[in-house]
């Protein structure tokens, strides 16, 4: 599943096709519903005519901002943007949304499992989908202070906190593993038994990994692809994640592996405590 870093490099790879004037030219739609219904006529209605002034990603939903509203979109499971040049149209199977712009360039979601959603949204803030989102991880508000708030009176353990939303946005099961390891926390860890200093680190180290997986474009996993079909490396790069009865690079322990909240959870009992 797309985490943060994989939509965040969909967004940038999107975003280079933008020029001061790219206007929605058409929204052509293959599909009435994904995961939910398309509000196809008021898409079309708001959206089509319009400059395409920005793309901005908030959490894991992506929106493409114009003067009358947003277009509202998020991978799912499977889902892709790609971009496609009027010149060598093609239509692949699976491909459900065309935004095309005035440019000659068509940009196409692709979503062969159907968990994506595709709808419009007045402004980024108030949307039902968006409204109860925590902040993004380089937000002033993911702070210790804020941190100490949210796990007071709680007895959730340290990796599923940090994959809470409402904590902060964007730290799928992949990074949880990653950024525990870097700070030297156990995922059994109780959230609230966290001290401030490693609350810091953790902060720090949750931007770190994500900058770093952004930066070599995202973990390639079965499903994801970036907008030009390439894809990143950021797996190559895993420290603990899916490294079950391999050696911790640190101290040479063997990497152990838990499912907890029905995901994979991989750490070291040595180095995290
Ligand atoms: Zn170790």
């Amino acid at each position: 599943m797309p985490e943060l870093p994989e939509v965040e490099v969909v967004r940038q790879e999107l975003s280079q096709q933008l020029k001061s004037s790219t206007r929605i030219e058409n929204l052509i739609f293959h599909r009435r519903d994904l995961r939910f219904p398309i509000p196809i006529l008021k898409l079309k209605k708001k959206l089509v005519g319009q400059i395409l002034v920005k793309i901005h990603r908030r959490g894991k939903y992506l929106l493409f901002e114009t003067p009358q509203g947003f277009l509202l979109s998020h991978l799912g499971m499977s889902g892709t943007w790609r971009v496609q040049s009027i010149k060598n149209p093609e239509r692949k199977k699976h491909d459900h949304v065309e935004v095309h712009l005035n440019t000659g360039v068509h940009l196409i979601f692709n979503d062969p499992r159907r968990f994506g959603i595709c709808d419009f949204a007045e402004d980024i803030v108030d949307h039902p989908r968006l409204k109860g989102l925590g902040p993004e991880p380089w937000a002033d508000e993911f702070s210790v202070a804020e941190l100490l708030k949210k796990f007071r009176g709680t007895n959730r353990n340290i990796k599923v906190a940090l994959m809470d939303p409402k904590v902060v946005v964007g730290v799928g099961n992949i990074y949880a593993s990653e950024i525990l390891f870097l700070t030297g926390l156990s995922p059994l860890r109780k959230s609230h038994r966290v001290r401030p200093e490693e609350l810091q680190n953790l902060v720090r180290n949750t931007r770190l990994i994500l900058e770093e997986a952004i930066r070599r474009g995202g973990s390639t996993l079965k499903d994801f692809y970036r907008s030009d079909g390439a894809q990143g490396d950021f797996q190559n790069a895993h420290q603990v994640y899916d490294r079950e009865g391999e050696d911790c690079i640190r101290c040479k322990k063997t990497i152990r592996r838990k499912v907890m909240v029905g995901r994979s959870t991989f750490w070291c009992s040595n180095c995290q405590k």
